[in-house]
């Protein structure tokens, strides 16, 4: 049997014929950039995460950036990023001048944690970047309340998180601005490139709509120096019709969740993998399946022979990576995101993952586990 690590053909089949009317719409209407298309989908957007203001951008990392930028954040200033992230969240806060501070993240969930965050707050800090991964909100009453104690920005990187909540409310909600990735292969899914900043605070929405475009209300006629960092009407058309599904599929990767803990239970495999845990309170969507494994790189060429797909999120933390060199953490760094780093495994997860897939990839694990 064949185990993809990732298909996104079953999500695709139900829908192509929505989608396909959505993107001759848009055809239909030569606009392509932002537009009607744009201002439904952010209108749409909203209402699902439960937030006043949600802007459509033209990436995740776009996201991060408009954000630190819509913050103020520039030259001098420093922002606490977890050690344990995609590259894009403290790389937007280094394209501005600023210092990325790397904490290190708890040993359970791989995320910041306010008591970590809390001794490196100095003079400089401007804001933190708490990253719900996984599709795990980070542990964020405690960091908004240190945020608020320390009169901080929250960027939460919500890249991962769509449709996870933290005590009801949905992650991009929680913070001062959230930022979101459809990157094709996250749980919502663009056909390109695509992203989305939310906030409640309306002046932070205006000036997060200006720097969008270039600083410039009016065409040709600059307030302050932005980007472009506008979204697509064709993404946003193709978003549309997923954005209704979101929820569904992502029970469909809890459920997939809930059969390996199973499976694991089964195979006797609890002591040697580490499953991926889901506090009380946080509702997982299980964007990724990462369980942690001794032995990881042999385990992982194991379970390419029997042809079952498998992703190292991530192999290098973010202060171990040349280009973050000078702004490296003293002494022995970030210890847990290191060796989370050299053991963290990430399974096939996807919605359309049949119980059959299921069995095969616990299996195979079982031949070289234990
Ligand atoms: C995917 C991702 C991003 C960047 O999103 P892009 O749309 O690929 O630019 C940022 N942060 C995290 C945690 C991500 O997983």
């Amino acid at each position: 049997m064949k185990v993809p690590f990732l298909d996104l053909q079953p999500q695709y089949v139900g829908l192509r014929d929505e989608i396909l009317s959505a993107i001759t719409r848009v055809c239909d209407s030569q606009q392509f950039i932002l537009g009607p298309e744009v201002e439904q989908f952010e209108a749409e957007c909203a209402a699902t995460i439960g937030v006043r203001h949600a802007i459509g951008v033209s990436s995740g990392t776009d996201a991060l950036l408009v954000a630190l930028m819509a913050l103020g954040i520039g030259s001098g200033d420093e922002v606490i990023v977890p050690a344990f992230s995609f590259f894009a969240t403290a790389g937007s806060v280094a394209r501005l001048g600023a210092r990325p501070v790397f904490v290190d993240v708890d040993p359970t969930t791989l995320m910041m944690e306010a008591d970590a965050v809390s001794p490196l707050i100095g003079s400089r800090t401007r804001a933190i970047v708490p990253v719900h991964l996984f599709g795990l909100c980070a542990d964020m009453a405690p960091l908004m309340a240190l945020a608020t104690r320390t009169g901080l920005a929250v960027v939460e990187d919500a890249a991962q998180g769509i449709g996870a909540t933290y005590r009801g409310r949905s992650a991009g909600a929680l913070g001062t601005i959230g930022c979101f990735s459809f990157f094709p292969t996250k749980n919502l899914g663009a056909f390109g490139e695509a992203g989305l900043v939310t906030t409640e605070d309306p002046a932070l929405a205006a000036r997060l709509r200006l720097l969008r475009n270039h600083g410039a209300e009016r065409r040709y006629h600059h307030r302050e120096v932005g980007g472009n960092f506008r979204l697509d009407a064709l993404q946003a058309a193709v978003l549309r019709v997923k954005l209704p599904h979101v929820a569904r599929w992502n029970d469909d990767r809890r459920a997939n969740a809930a059969a390996y803990g199973g499976l694991f239970a089964e195979a006797g495999l609890d002591g040697a993998v580490s499953r991926p845990v889901e506090p009380e309170g946080r509702l997982h969507t299980f964007h990724q399946y990462v369980v942690r494994v001794p032995a990881r790189d042999r385990v992982r060429a194991h379970l390419h022979t029997r042809e079952v797909g498998s992703e190292i999120y991530y192999p290098v933390p973010l202060d171990r990576q040349e280009c973050f060199a000078p702004w490296r953490p003293p002494a022995e760094g970030c210890p847990v995101a290191q060796s989370a780093a050299a053991d963290v495994l990430a399974l096939p997860i996807f919605p359309g993952l049949t119980r059959e897939q299921q069995e095969w990839v616990v299996a195979s694990l079982a031949e070289v586990v234990g």
